[in-house]
């Protein structure tokens, strides 16, 4: 069968070491479909946190289904970990592919101001999932973050983030992650 190879490189932002990986595909077949993106998540450093970020990866998955988030196998490399932190949430801006990772660090200090906490977690898989932030001051949109009144649970992301989220996952998953180096915090 005639075949094509497609190479990718990907950059461990961490050792800062090349990998290159070869997928190969038959040239023949029918263009691709959108295929769904698995990622996985390890939050056993942020236990305390378990249910919120469960309901937000619930959300992910209902509302951009070109990804598919799932809990990572005990022992497993995740692509999005986890960290409870006593500062201010931040995290490594995406989209993270199924070869790379990312870092949420599911900071304390939004919480103790009354930040809603699946609303926190919903915000940094946002990043994680390639959203930069977006302070509108509005609930409806979820990269607003804390430009949104305390009062503010909603953690769906508005249509257009939504939209944004669906398009960094449409294509067959052929993206490089040599830009994950960028941390994002959400300090005030
Ligand atoms: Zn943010």
């Amino acid at each position: 069968m005639h075949r094509r190879t497609l190479a990718l490189v990907a950059a461990n932002a961490c050792l800062g070491a090349a990998v290159v990986v070869g997928v190969t595909t038959p040239a023949d077949a029918a263009p691709q479909a959108a295929a769904v993106t698995q990622l996985t998540y390890d939050d056993s450093q942020a236990p305390q946190y378990a249910a919120n970020t469960a309901a937000a990866v619930e959300v992910w998955n209902t509302d951009a289904p070109n990804v598919h988030i799932v809990k990572a196998a005990r022992g497993q490399r995740a692509n999005i970990r986890i960290v409870a932190d006593p500062g201010w949430p931040h995290a490594t801006l995406g989209p993270v592919r199924s070869n790379g990772s990312v870092q949420i660090w599911f900071g304390k200090q939004a919480v103790d101001e009354g930040f809603d906490k699946t609303r926190i977690i919903a915000h940094e898989m946002g990043h994680s999932l390639g959203l930069p932030d977006n302070r509108t001051g509005k609930c409806s949109d979820l990269m607003s973050g804390h430009s949104a009144p305390t009062s503010c649970t909603n953690a769906h992301p508005s249509p257009a983030e939504r939209a944004t989220v669906q398009r960094n996952y449409a294509r067959f998953a052929a993206s490089s992650d040599a830009q994950l180096t960028v941390v994002i915090n959400d300090a005030a």
